[in-house]
């Protein structure tokens, strides 16, 4: 496994991987790699040639210094877990070399057909067009056949999914094919995160609340005199009434639109809570 840190040293491995006709699946991650990483890059691994996994806290898409600042990095130990599951590449830049000043100054704009301006978009203003603005160039420079993104981050993935397909951006890309990937669990049901690395012990038990009240919610939805509405607020009120939990946000919405929707069918509930100071995200398919 390469590690490289430019983007003419990357591009020079890219065309060579062209040139010998080789297949390039790419996993966009920002480090701090855990088991649902791994589980990208190992589906990568099997349907390319090549994998390319980069690593890249990317500063745009925070609106919050805080966050980035604390944001765990561990560059060392991503490296030896990518090896050990047979990545090819890791892409690991500064960001001054991933942006000019400029880049990173001006607020990036784009139109997301309004799948940025609910939930994760609202609370984060500028959040999606730091997102576009590093996964677009990552596709530029690196050119693959297959780009693979986790349900964790739904909305994120339909936003990427929009920019391939129906953005101004749409056919950029080539052939390119983005790979939807299921959300990785612990045995107890929290949802792996990077950010996870930042509870406690004791907040991590607490962190539990939110997998087994959307697990819960599921239930709720079954019963045929449930509306939408009524199970959205027993998440929301579930959730608040654990001590050391507070829900953000929990919207039932439809799996494409991502706006409100009153059926369960095809519906998705998002929910972002915080844990003391970290801020957790989660999500359950209703059908
Ligand atoms: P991040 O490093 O958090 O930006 O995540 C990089 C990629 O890994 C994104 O496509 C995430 O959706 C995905 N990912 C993060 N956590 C999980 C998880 N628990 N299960 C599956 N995919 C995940």
């Amino acid at each position: 496994m390469q590690i490289i840190t430019t983007k003419s040293d990357l591009q020079k491995v890219v065309e060579k991987c062209k040139s010998e006709g080789l297949s390039i699946g790419l996993v966009p991650t920002m480090g701090a790699l855990h088991a649902g990483h791994a589980s990208l890059v190992q589906r990568s691994v099997k349907e390319n040639d090549k994998t390319f996994v980069s690593v890249f806290v990317n500063p745009t898409q925070f609106n919050n210094k805080e966050d980035l600042a604390k944001y765990p990095r561990n560059i060392e130990r991503d490296a030896e877990l990518l090896q050990s599951i047979g990545a090819d590449f890791v892409f690991a830049p500064t960001p001054e070399e991933m942006y000019s000043q400029d880049e990173m100054d001006t607020t990036f704009q784009f139109d997301f057909g309004g799948l940025d301006k609910v939930m994760e978009g609202k609370m984060r203003p500028g959040h999606f067009n730091g997102v576009v603005q590093v996964v677009s160039r990552l596709f530029y420079l690196v050119q693959p056949n297959k780009g693979y993104f986790g349900e964790k981050d739904f909305q994120q993935l339909a936003i990427i999914h929009f920019m391939v397909e129906r953005s101004e951006l749409a056919g950029t890309f080539g052939d390119l094919q983005i790979i939807d990937c299921p959300i990785v669990r612990e045995e107890s049901g929290l949802a792996l995160s990077s950010r996870n690395e930042r509870l406690s012990a004791s907040e991590k038990q607490i962190a539990l609340g939110i997998s087994k009240t959307l697990f819960a919610s599921l239930k709720w939805a079954k019963n045929e005199n449930s509306t939408v509405a009524e199970v959205q607020q027993k998440v929301i009120d579930t959730i608040n009434a654990i001590d050391g939990l507070e829900v953000e946000y929990y919207e039932i919405v439809d799996q494409s639109t991502l706006l409100p929707t009153n059926t369960f069918k095809h519906a998705i509930g998002c929910v972002t809570v915080y844990c003391g100071p970290v801020r957790l995200i989660d999500n359950i398919k209703y059908n």
